[in-house]
């Protein structure tokens, strides 16, 4: 007996049809056709269902403080405004705008998370100890992983590492890096290294943000992560200066990266509102091109990082409008691309974060999104809707699909114009409003 089966399921990759899923205990029991018993059972009516999808880069801590921002300049700007505003921030303040966005991404599908924490003498721990809240208070509904950061330096910035060795005692997840605001962006680098491997963490750098690609950060992190023999490990994201490179170079960087074990995450929202600011005509785009590097054989995502405030006064936390917003910019239109961008919604980033339960497969947790489409690379193309959601088996959203309310007109009733909505089943079947 199943504690719920889901029915009339379209999976992604499966060719034979509609299927059902059956769950136990929160976990994925079976797929097939027609399983019986089950104490409850929804239907997904043939539509396309996702293992949700996994954002691998997202700051919960800074979003939806547009209304208290003046900056809508480059990168520069939009660090300083924050780093101004943050002294401010109280626990209970960054609890309550993370959890706007958070129920915005759930509400979207997102079943995964991994989000990035400042930590730094302005803001000390108050936002790591609301994230750290938020995660326990939404466990019902999303992993969420935390990696401390020092967005604002290390080296330059006198009891930063103090703080950040705090926060990885207390229970982060992973710890990031920032060299380009560092004033010694090699130092930066292994000193996060050597904090990761202190407290055995992964390890994932903000780099190469813009589009200058006489120099990388890149080589110094490949160097470190060989070095540290921490392949399978390390992301980077951003690396907008990858746009701005001929393909060959970008065929030899791809390579190493892939050699090296480093995972790449591209920010599209954010990359096309700061990059390439100097340009009154002809703007680059500045998104590092994913899809090339994933054919690379590097693990690429797509990811939100910020929400309606200086780096993206943009968001709606949908990560298929992402992985539609990079298919438009990076000129991809055919249905394998489109299927790349999917994956680099949900395979791909649930591998950058090392989940090894990910996906819908027998054993596996039961995290299962119905989207408002019955073809994968429709879903992204239409930008369709999540209209269900189950974490670990339980529902956690839904909404209704959208209904057309026709005009229709009876032929006795042409001369005078009447019209009439077109019924649903339940008000065709004799209900009445
Ligand atoms: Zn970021």
């Amino acid at each position: 007996m199943f504690d719920l089966v889901l029915r009339d399921a379209t999976l992604p990759e499966r060719r034979d049809g509609p299927c059902d899923i059956g769950i136990v205990d929160g976990v994925i029991a079976a797929i097939g056709a027609d399983l019986g018993g089950a104490r409850r059972q929804e239907t997904a009516a043939g539509r396309l269902v996702l293992p949700g999808f996994v954002d691998s880069h997202l700051h919960l801590d800074k979003s939806c403080i547009l209304d208290r921002c003046s900056a809508e300049g480059a990168l520069g700007e939009a660090i300083a405004e924050v780093s101004r505003l943050k002294r401010d921030f109280t626990e209970d303040d960054v609890y309550a705008r993370a959890e706007k966005t958070l129920v915005k991404a759930i509400l979207q599908g997102t079943m995964r998370i991994r989000t990035h924490v400042e930590i730094d003498p302005r803001i000390g721990l108050r936002s790591f100890a609301a994230l750290q809240r938020l995660k326990r208070d939404y466990a019902w509904a999303v992993d969420l992983k935390l990696c401390v950061f020092p967005q604002e330096g290390l080296l330059n910035d006198p009891g930063a590492e103090a703080l950040l060795v705090a926060a990885c005692r207390a229970g982060a997840d992973l710890i990031g890096g920032c060299p380009y605001t560092d004033t010694d962006p090699q130092g930066h680098i292994d000193r996060i290294f050597a904090i990761a491997r202190q407290f055995d963490l992964d390890v994932d750098f903000h780099l190469d943000f813009d589009l200058d690609p006489g120099w990388m950060h890149l080589d110094a992190v490949i160097a470190a992560t060989e070095q540290a023999d921490w392949g399978g490990r390390v992301a980077v994201g951003h690396v907008t200066k990858l746009s701005a490179i001929p393909p060959a170079t970008l065929a030899a960087i791809g390579g190493r990266l892939a050699a090296a074990g480093i995972a790449v995450t591209v920010l599209p929202a954010t990359d096309l509102f700061l990059m390439g600011r100097k340009h009154d005509h002809s703007v680059p785009r500045g998104v590092a091109p994913a899809h090339r590097l994933a054919e690379l054989g590097v693990t690429c995502s797509l990811a939100t990082n910020n929400v309606m405030n200086p780096f993206t006064p943009f968001g709606d936390g949908s990560l298929n409008r992402i992985a539609n917003l990079y298919a438009n910019v990076a000129q991809l239109g055919r249905r394998a691309e489109m299927l790349c961008c999917l994956d680099m919604v949900t395979t791909a980033p649930a591998r950058l974060m090392r989940c090894t339960d990910y996906g819908i497969a027998v054993g596996n947790p039961a995290d299962l999104v119905i989207m408002d489409a019955t073809d994968a690379a429709h879903a992204v193309a239409e930008i369709a809707q999540p209209l269900m959601g189950f974490k670990r088996g339980v529902k956690t959203f839904e909404r209704a699909a959208s209904r057309l309310i026709r005009p229709r007109m009876h032929p006795r009733d042409r001369s005078a114009g009447r019209r009439e909505e077109i019924l649903t089943g339940w008000e065709a079947a004799g209900n009445h409003r």
